[in-house]
């Protein structure tokens, strides 16, 4: 009997081992998507969107 207690004892101890380690694994997957800096034009200072040039006729690609 005491043998019996010992192994359902264990067996509780390995299940709980178990759902801990399965829910503390869990949060370290949660990220947030990458946040991009504001770009702005280095000529008038204009927020750019996109990879579209600016309005005032700046392109920082030519
Ligand atoms: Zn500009």
């Amino acid at each position: 009997m005491i043998i019996k207690a010992v192994l359902l004892f264990l067996v509780v101890i390995g299940l709980l081992g178990m759902t801990g380690r399965f829910t503390r694994s869990k949060p370290q997957d949660r990220r947030g998507p990458e946040i991009q800096s504001a770009r702005k034009c280095p000529k008038c200072g204009t927020y750019l969107v996109g990879s579209s040039p600016c309005v005032c006729g700046y392109d920082r690609d030519a």
